[in-house]
């Protein structure tokens, strides 16, 4: 039966596919497919793992002292069963005959499946053995990864393809962690919904770094929707069709080739560059998470780096830290990729949402009963471990021998704050003088993110070369919302009075004093905000390489001058969206309150 699901519409597009769940616990299990000559090798490959944690398990009972408890002894039989139930092994099988996944994800396949009727028991004592089903699947993907040895495991580090005649497939999970979520980049998926998120949430924002389309805050598609369901995904409203009738069916995929044909129409403008109807030049940088992202940037007509989200080198480790070097290459490569244009490094803004730690939103609710968002996150715990923030400083000062680094600094509130940055900028170089490394002339610029640095603006201006504005924390902080938590998303609002105030009198301070200013928040990537930011004097924007060109469409079309003619009666005005869908027609098109 055909059912509607609602969510927060985080990247733009339509997606039409078969649902695959997957447990946030097990999304660093490899999704890849096999080919056909592969199937038996890798049902094979499968028993062997299973037949490796029957002898284990067996030993283990073997090896049970006589003095210990017999339920011990009562629970490894029932693992032993479980793990040679066919519910398990023969639909784990079919997985591979049938549709061609790995032999871990066939296995988390069907283990969603078990899990799902096991909730539905009405006896507790069978609805507890869920538990021991999660174990025995957890014990036969050890044995599947040792038998990798060191292959590369997880869904990033697979070479994904499509299958030819196989089904799109979206992602339905309860919540994705951001460095999940990295990992599903080139993957099997064509789009994403989760429960959990808000649109500025980072989990949120990978998604459409993907540019995939992906509907966060659910509240229950991963309950709702089951294994292999037919589901649409419309990135543009925020709507899960789930089981859609084929009349339905025609229509999305007749909107999905419409927005196929609007892309490429808008990628023909890459080489146009972006300057207004009235003559100003316009930077469109671009947001990376990775070196590897900076092709993807150079590929949209990226004029440089706005943004290298440097946090996401250092999550998912197992708490090891990457060492100097490794940040070095990676910072040296994705200079070296821009090919000479700049590239902004911001130091790690590890902390509230983007934890170093694999875990998920909802571990993240549970584990912290402070608010973690206003934390030891970002510069502050940069501050609080100076030598992790040296080895960083020195790996973004070693490479910018190879090309134009500007560096940036997240979350500042307190001078105190700069003194300490600059201090530690003047000892790393002392350092590399010392040991004969080179390096060239790095600006120093901050962003403005919580809105004291925004009101200080024109002290900060002292000691910095730039700034830029993160708009995704400014509301947050200005609004006391929390990005991620969807309960309060429709509180996140970019045309609130407040927040408009503090960016327009940010990028005017800035400019007075003559320093460079951007806006590297989701706003700057949104084309329903680009008018009214050139309205404010803004002439650098950082964003997604995907949003470019749609950006850059709206610069070729605006007349900044006449632009700035208007930006008064929307900053006096009880209701700026309303006043600017008049006086500009922005924030009209279905995005205003949403980004896409
Ligand atoms: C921001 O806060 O707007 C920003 C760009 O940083 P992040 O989204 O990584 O917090
Ligand atoms: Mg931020």
């Amino acid at each position: 039966m055909s059912f509607q699901v609602f969510g927060i519409p985080v990247s733009r597009g339509v997606a039409i596919g078969r649902a695959v769940l997957v447990a946030s616990s097990r999304l660093d299990v490899a999704h890849y497919f096999i080919d056909e000559a592969g199937v038996e090798a890798e049902i094979a490959r499968c028993l062997r793992a299973r037949d490796e944690v029957a002898r284990e398990l067996s030993a283990l009972k073997t090896d049970l002292p006589e003095d210990a408890p017999h339920e011990l002894a009562a629970l490894l039989d029932v693992h032993l069963m479980l793990l040679h139930d066919e519910a398990l092994t023969g639909a784990t099988k079919q997985w591979i005959v049938e549709r061609h996944y790995n032999a871990e994800w066939a296995l988390s396949a069907q283990l969603e499946v078990l899990a799902r009727q096991f909730d539905e028991m009405e006896d507790d004592y069978l609805r507890e053995r869920k538990a021991d089903l999660e174990q025995v699947v957890e014990r036969i993907l050890d044995a599947l990864a040792a038998e990798q040895g060191d292959a590369p495991r997880g869904a990033a580090s697979v070479t994904q393809r499509d299958f030819a005649g196989e089904d799109p497939l979206l992602l339905v999970a309860a919540d994705i962690a951001p460095a999940d979520m990295l990992q599903f980049k080139r993957s099997v998926f064509h789009g994403f919904i989760t429960d959990i998120g808000g649109k500025t949430s980072h989990t949120a924002i990978v998604a459409r770094s993907l540019d995939i389309p992906a509907v966060v805050g659910t509240r229950e598609a991963s309950r709702l929707i089951r294994q292999d369901d037919w589901v649409i995904i419309d990135g543009d409203s925020g709507l899960v069709i789930v089981d859609p009738s084929p009349i339905v069916l025609e229509e999305y995929r007749f909107r999905q080739r419409q927005s196929e044909l609007e892309r490429a129409r808008l990628a023909r403008l890459r080489h146009t560059p972006a300057v207004t109807m009235d003559g100003e030049r316009i930077e469109l940088h671009a947001n990376i998470e990775l070196p590897a992202d900076a092709e993807a940037a150079v590929t949209a007509g990226a004029t440089g780096v706005g943004l290298f989200r440097s946090e996401f080198l250092f999550m998912n480790r197992d708490g090891e830290l990457p060492s100097e070097d490794e940040q070095f290459e990676a910072y040296k490569a994705a200079v070296e990729a821009m090919r000479g244009m700049p590239v902004t490094i911001r130091t790690v803004d590890i902390g509230a949402d983007k934890p170093l730690d694999r875990m998920s939103a909802n571990e993240l609710r549970h584990e912290h009963v402070l608010n973690p968002a206003m934390g030891l996150r970002a510069i502050r715990w940069s501050l609080a471990e100076p030598s992790m923030f040296r080895q960083q400083l020195r790996a973004i000062y070693r490479a910018s021998a190879f090309g134009k680094i500007r560096l940036l600094i997240p979350m500042v509130a307190h001078l105190g704050e700069v003194r300490q940055i600059l201090e530690a900028i003047k000892r790393v170089q002392q350092q590399l003088n010392e040991s004969g490394h080179a390096y060239t002339k790095v600006d120093l610029g901050v962003m403005i993110e919580i809105p004291a640095a925004a009101v200080m603006l024109p002290l900060l201006l002292k000691h910095v070369d730039f700034v830029s504005i993160g708009t995704n924390d400014l509301i947050q902080y200005t609004l006391a919302i929390d990005r991620a938590d969807e309960a309060v998303a429709h509180l996140y609002d970019p045309w609130h009075p407040a927040v408009l105030q503090l960016i327009a009198s940010s990028i005017a301070q800035a400019r007075a004093a003559g320093k460079s200013v951007s806006v590297c928040g989701e706003m700057a990537g949104d084309p329903a905000f680009t008018d009214l930011l050139l309205a404010m004097g803004l002439r650098s924007f950082s964003m997604h390489p995907a949003q470019i060109p749609s950006v850059k469409q709206r610069v070729l079309r605006a007349d900044s001058a006449k632009l700035a003619g208007v930006l008064p009666a929307i900053l006096a005005s009880e209701d700026p969206q309303e006043t600017a869908r008049l006086a500009l027609g922005v924030g009209s098109a279905g995005a205003g309150r949403t980004f896409h």
